[in-house]
């Protein structure tokens, strides 16, 4: 089914490299024609999305620290007045000191926990907001989450809790734009190696165990987020809202590792 979003312009925040489940799902959606706007974090990563932005045809190369809320805005005021409207929005944005994505989450700072829950989860309750002034004729908005918000995850940590109160923001802010007609989704992503993937301590580790202990005995990859971002983006998911879709091999719905696994 070519073309399935055709006709729809979006924002990707969150590329860094050709490795970020944000340019999975810019590639994906771009395919089926979605018109792309993509921010960046700060001129060392603008350059390196640049390219990534011309081999998709993204028009609107914006940057974007969520730290700094100016930034926010004018990345939002730049697409009104290019676009004047916006038919979806994907959220791949999260940090926290690497020193605290290890040992135990009882040792988080209070100044870490902060910083981690501005930019892993209130940035998206601000973007939406913003987001949401743009949607007009109803809109999409997703985020990215993983499996560490519901079930404990070792050296996860702290960006575990973040990612429990980004999937209550989900549902929140789903309730908020539902009689609008704007819906809001998280995609819950198996392991991936990318940058922020590893800054999560022995994240190798953590990998190959779910390729060895998941139902589909393989690992997710950008592609799988990207095309689940086309369902999540497109009139194809226009009944669901609110939800957190698991791409992750079905991982999440075991209870125990494999048994030739325990078995070795
Ligand atoms: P990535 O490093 O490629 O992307 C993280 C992005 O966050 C980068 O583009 C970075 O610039 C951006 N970012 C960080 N701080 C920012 C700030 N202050 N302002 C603006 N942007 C900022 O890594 P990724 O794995 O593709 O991460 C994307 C999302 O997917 C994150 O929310 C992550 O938690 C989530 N996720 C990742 C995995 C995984 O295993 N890699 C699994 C599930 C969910």
């Amino acid at each position: 089914m070519p073309d399935l979003m055709k006709g729809k312009r979006g924002l990707v925040m969150g590329v860094a490299n050709r490795n970020s489940i944000a340019w999975g799902a810019a590639k994906a959606l771009a395919g089926e024609g979605a018109e792309i706007a993509l921010t960046y974090q700060g001129d060392a990563f603008g350059r390196r999305v640049k390219p990534l932005g011309e081999e998709i045809g993204a028009k609107l190369l914006l940057p974007c620290d969520v730290e700094d809320v100016t930034t926010v805005d004018t990345a939002f005021e730049t697409i009104r007045q290019e676009w004047g409207g916006l038919d979806f929005v994907i959220h791949a944005i999260a940090f926290s000191d690497k020193s605290e994505l290890k040992g135990l989450y009882a040792d988080t700072s209070r100044e870490n926990f902060v910083r981690t829950m501005v930019i892993s989860c209130f940035s998206f309750t601000e973007i939406a907001k913003r987001a949401a002034e743009l949607m007009n004729h109803g809109g999409s908005m997703l985020t990215m989450t993983y499996g560490g918000s519901v079930r404990v995850m070792p050296n996860y940590n702290v960006m575990g809790v973040a990612k429990a109160a980004l999937e209550a923001s989900v549902r929140y802010l789903a309730a908020d734009y539902g009689p609008r007609n704007i819906r809001v989704n998280a995609v819950s992503a198996g392991p991936v190696r990318t940058l922020a993937g590893a800054g999560v301590s022995d994240a190798r580790l953590m990998f190959n165990y779910q390729r060895h202990n998941s139902p589909l005995r393989r690992n997710t990859t950008i592609d799988q987020v990207g095309g689940a971002a086309i369902y999540l983006m497109s009139d194809l998911s226009n009944g669901v809202t609110g939800e957190i879709h698991y791409v992750d091999s079905g991982y999440n719905i075991m209870s125990m590792p494999s048994l030739e696994e325990l078995k070795k």
